[in-house]
């Protein structure tokens, strides 16, 4: 019997879960997208993840090789055990690697979100893309800046896990030690999320509107139910000087929090993906952030690494958690 040449993958996030028929080529096949349950039970979650994944199985026509799951949250790396999900706590503690091989009778292989993201992008985005104009990356920092701000880091074909499969939170370094510096979910204060995500925009560009002084900006002839990331960044491709100066700050935090992943991982390329990342090339902010980075790094090998953004946009995890299959099956497997 010949090798299965496909794997199933599963992106599951805080609102959307997506599947996916993905090839070795990390080219996807087929796909589909569905709604979390709202406010769901454990089991009603299970459920409907068993029933998505049935259904891709299905899609595949044939026998897969596993199944890839990239998780909105800290995942143990072995069992696949969920931790404390902040957007999916319902499920903290449940392990899918258990579930879904006695569910599936296939391999099963879970991981974190942003470091899946990161793995998709080395093997089959912008680290793929620099190895075939004969630049190959050794080591690959990804960060997702969109709800949150999360991280992954890949080394020479690895995912870089930590002790427990925590490392590269970046979105919970600090990057503001100042009295002003604003309170972050993780209850820290200081937090590049805090600054940076998209809830962090808005709720910049809301503070700053309810404090006064900025009549003259689009944004105040909003309802505060209106001013979001999204639409700071529609005010500021207008110029408005309100907006303007929200994104220098986020510009500012992410090359602080940047500056320090460039010293910390050595990293010769850096990814960004995630929504707001799309708003920032779209404002061709990214070179910029990647000046401040080269005025603070230490040394010229320090400074030697490309800033581009993500390659495989909302497929990043699908495609990361392909990966992982590929990676963990091993060449032959
Ligand atoms: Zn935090």
């Amino acid at each position: 019997m010949s090798t299965p040449q496909v794997a199933v993958a599963m992106d599951w996030g805080g609102t959307w879960t997506r599947t996916a028929v993905i090839d070795r080529q990390g080219d996807i096949l087929w796909q589909s997208r569905a709604p979390n349950p709202q406010g769901g039970s454990k089991e009603e979650y299970l459920t409907n993840a068993e029933r998505l994944l049935a259904t891709a199985i299905e899609q595949a026509g044939g026998p897969v090789a596993g199944i890839g799951a990239a998780l909105a949250g800290p995942v143990e790396p072995t069992t696949g055990t969920f931790y404390q999900p902040p957007n999916l706590m319902v499920l903290d503690g449940v392990s899918f690697k258990a579930l879904w091989e006695k569910a599936f009778d296939v391999p099963v292989f879970v991981g974190n979100d942003a470091n899946l993201a990161a793995f998709g992008e080395y093997y089959f985005g912008a680290g793929k893309e620099s190895a075939d104009n004969g630049r190959p990356v050794k080591t690959l920092f990804y960060v997702t800046v969109s709800t949150g701000v999360g991280g992954g880091v890949v080394d020479r074909g690895s995912v870089f896990l930590g002790a427990n499969g925590l490392t590269a939170e970046i979105g919970h370094t600090l990057v503001d030690t100042t009295d002003a510096a604003l309170v972050c979910q993780c209850g820290s204060r200081g937090c590049l999320e805090a600054m940076a995500s998209g809830t962090g925009i808005g709720r910049i560009a809301r503070a700053k509107l309810a404090s006064g002084g900025f009549s003259d900006s689009a944004l105040a002839s909003l309802g505060a139910d209106q001013v979001d990331s999204e639409a700071v960044f529609a005010a500021a491709e207008q110029h408005d000087p309100l907006a303007v100066s929200i994104l220098d700050g986020v510009v500012s935090a992410l090359a602080i929090g940047l500056t320090n992943v460039v010293h910390l991982f050595n990293p010769d390329m850096v990814v960004l993906g995630g929504g707001v990342t799309d708003g920032l090339v779209k404002l061709d902010l990214l070179s910029q952030i990647h000046r401040q980075i080269l005025d603070r790094a230490m040394s010229e090998l320090h400074k030697d690494f490309q800033l581009t953004s993500s390659r495989l946009g909302d497929s990043v995890g699908l495609t990361g958690a392909a990966a992982l299959v590929w990676d963990q099956l091993g060449a032959g497997g």
